[in-house]
């Protein structure tokens, strides 16, 4: 199966928004005349399917769409990790040890990343992305063939590039130049750029007076205001089985982000090597199966929820607390359920309770 045909497949199953509003896995539609018009925009980006929903004057929903739509097609282009675009540019110039001016979008889409990768403590690593090609994970269509050689994965280990060893310094001309003292550091945004598109799209449709909507990136969602007057109602995928584990109702401007393991993987002698990447070992991540996270700024939250499953069973309550984030539901390779104590009341279980819910 190819990884355009499982993001699909996260997308309609993974955060879908139910109850009288968007059937989950259904298109986005109002289920009775009564209910307040929702513009609805569909398309493939980001290698995963988007939806898009705005309540409000039909017209000025469309062409805040058309705006929406036409910037995300910019972004997938300029920020894609292994097509031609701005930031491949920039990491054939890291490569071969050159510095490039970038554009202030750019800039600043680093600058952000490399403050979630130090609240991380760096377990969130957008400069993996050689490893992520080592293992094959920049690619539409999955792999399937032997995991990298142990001597290649300890050499990037080794050489432990981060998103610390990025200078980004701006010049007397107002351009901002970028290099990096590690000629390792290859920038994948694929655990980040999806968030800071959420939070894009929302601000823009505030701009235009829209201010109930929702935006859904492959199962990464964000919505403002409320639907038709009520909260927006979100289902989270269940991470081992076909359908919904939890609801939760948001309203305001929240985004709520998963993180998995289970749909984007490499398959290799009965075994699955998913496509987080934890730092410390150079190997997929494994033990979290699932993170959500809910948070008002979508790009953090992205960052959080993939340095979450990374941290692990453990320490993810640890690695929460340092990135501010209050609001987390994880799920284990068993199937035991963590939560934090404010996002507890916010979580409806969907069918049979979860044998070990824990909240910490
Ligand atoms: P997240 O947990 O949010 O992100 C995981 C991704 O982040 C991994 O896939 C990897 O890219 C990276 N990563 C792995 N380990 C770490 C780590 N420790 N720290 C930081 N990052 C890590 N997919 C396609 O199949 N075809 C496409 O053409 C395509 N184009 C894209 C263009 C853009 C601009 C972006 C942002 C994504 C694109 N994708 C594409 C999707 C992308 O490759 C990933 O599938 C997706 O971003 C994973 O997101 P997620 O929310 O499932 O998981
Ligand atoms: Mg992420």
């Amino acid at each position: 199966m190819s990884m355009s045909r499982r993001n699909f497949l996260k997308t309609t199953l993974g955060v879908g928004i139910g109850a009288g509003m968007l059937g989950l896995g259904a298109s986005l539609l109002p289920t009775t005349a009564a209910h307040a018009a929702l513009t609805t925009r569909e398309m493939y980006v980001f290698g995963t399917l988007v939806n898009l929903g705005a309540e409000g004057d039909t017209a000025q929903a469309q062409q805040a769409l058309n705006t929406i739509e036409q910037r995300f097609l910019l972004m997938n282009r300029d920020w894609h990790a292994w097509k031609a675009g701005e930031l491949s540019t920039l990491n054939s110039a890291l490569a071969e040890g050159r510095s490039m001016a970038v554009s202030d979008d750019l800039a600043s889409l680093l600058r952000g990343a490399r403050d979630a990768a130090q609240a991380s403590g760096d377990l969130f690593n957008p400069a993996l992305g050689k490893l992520i090609a080592l293992w094959d994970f920049q690619s539409d269509v999955q792999q399937r063939s032997a995991p990298p050689a142990a001597e290649e994965i300890a050499a990037l280990c080794a050489s432990a590039p981060r998103m610390s060893d990025l200078r980004i310094e701006i010049q007397a001309d107002g351009c901002y130049m970028v290099s990096s003292r590690n000629p390792d550091v290859r920038i994948d945004l694929g655990g980040y750029a999806k968030g800071v598109a959420l939070d894009w799209a929302l601000d823009h449709l505030a701009a235009e007076d829209l201010h109930n909507a929702v935006v859904n990136l492959g199962g990464n969602l964000a919505i403002a205001g409320q639907r038709d007057g009520r909260p927006w109602h979100i289902g989270v995928r269940h991470p081992q089985g076909e359908g919904v584990i939890a609801a939760i109702d948001a309203q305001g401007r929240e985004a709520v982000v998963t993180s998995g393991t289970y749909e984007r993987y490499r398959e290799w002698d009965g075994q699955r090597y998913p496509h987080i990447i934890d730092p410390r070992s150079g190997r997929p991540a494994t033990h979290v199966v699932s993170a959500t996270v809910i948070h008002a700024d979508a790009a953090w939250a992205d960052a959080a929820a993939t340095a979450l499953v990374v941290a692990g069973t453990q320490d993810w309550p640890e690695i929460a607390a340092r990135m501010g984030i209050t609001q987390v539901m994880v799920i284990d390779a068993e199937g035991g359920v963590g939560m934090t104590a404010v996002m507890a009341p916010r979580v409806s279980f969907v069918g049979a309770r979860p044998a070990r819910v824990e909240v910490v």
